[in-house]
């Protein structure tokens, strides 16, 4: 219990960061059916940090330093791409980049860039699914994507190619839809969207020349036309390395009658301040 003590105070306003990751010891007094089962599963499987496995106040958190080591992504941000901006001239601001080369959704956000520990944690959550990490991720998909998921009609998670499926057993965009899904209370539907192929490597790439790579790679399925024929779509995903991907997926959707497709994702291969 001294390493409780000694995050919290490290931490004195923990219940006011944005993403949250310590509630004060207080908060688990007996006062509610919720805490008791809590207390009790506390001392059954004590809290650890998901990235170092130290001894911590609450479930499915960091520690401090863990926490230190993830690079969330802060306003102010491109509105197309999520890209943190160097400055806030207020209003809906756009990068460069977003500028040069539109995107083809209409917003994407992301909670953090994809290095360090982050690429660490999704890295495991892509081959190991733990109940933990799925539903801190879900916690911070859902700060990062609020303004996206308030105007969302449906969440539809990015789909792996089959062989790929067949080797992971899961797909983990649609696990991270679901948990965000549940938050927000919004629907998902998994089957909006289906691989037709897979896509070869991107790694060297120009941009062009990735988005050809993956057009067409995505189709909406003739019975799945009418649920999105007029929607505000929300694609989520674990990382948004150049777009390219989810520009595929929202061409597909647009094409099918989405009104708006947003991408929403654990992390982002972004310079900063671009
Ligand atoms: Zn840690």
């Amino acid at each position: 219990m001294a390493n409780n003590g000694a995050a919290a105070e490290e931490y004195p306003d923990s219940e006011t960061q944005p993403f949250g990751f310590a509630r004060t010891r207080i908060m688990t007094s007996l006062k509610s059916l919720r805490s008791l089962r809590r207390t009790a599963l506390d001392l059954l499987l004590p809290p650890v940090c998901l990235g170092c496995q130290a001894r911590i106040i609450d479930h499915d958190a960091l520690c401090p330093s863990c926490w230190r080591q993830i690079t969330f992504i802060r306003p102010p941000l491109c509105d197309r791409l999520g890209i943190p901006l160097a400055v806030d001239t207020g209003g809906v601001m756009l990068s460069a980049a977003a500028v040069a080369d539109p995107p083809d959704y209409d917003r994407a956000r992301a909670v953090a860039r994809f290095d360090g520990l982050m690429r660490v944690l999704i890295h495991g959550f892509k081959f190991h699914d733990s109940h933990n990490v799925r539903r801190l991720f879900g916690r911070w998909l859902a700060v990062a994507g609020e303004e996206l998921l308030a105007e969302a009609d449906l969440l539809v998670p990015v789909p792996l190619a089959r062989w790929r499926l067949l080797a992971r057993r899961f797909n983990q965009a649609q696990i991270l839809a679901a948990e965000v899904g549940r938050r927000a209370g919004k629907p998902v539907n998994p089957f909006a969207l289906v691989r037709r192929r897979s896509t070869a490597h991107q790694v060297g790439l120009t941009r062009a020349q990735r988005l050809k790579n993956v057009t067409g790679a995505f189709r909406v399925p003739a019975n799945e036309l009418s649920n999105v024929s007029g929607k505000a779509i929300v694609l989520v995903d674990d990382v948004i390395t150049s777009g390219a991907t989810a520009s595929a997926a929202a061409i597909a959707l647009k094409r099918a009658g989405a009104r708006r497709v947003d991408v929403l994702a654990l992390a982002i291969v972004s310079e900063p301040y671009s």
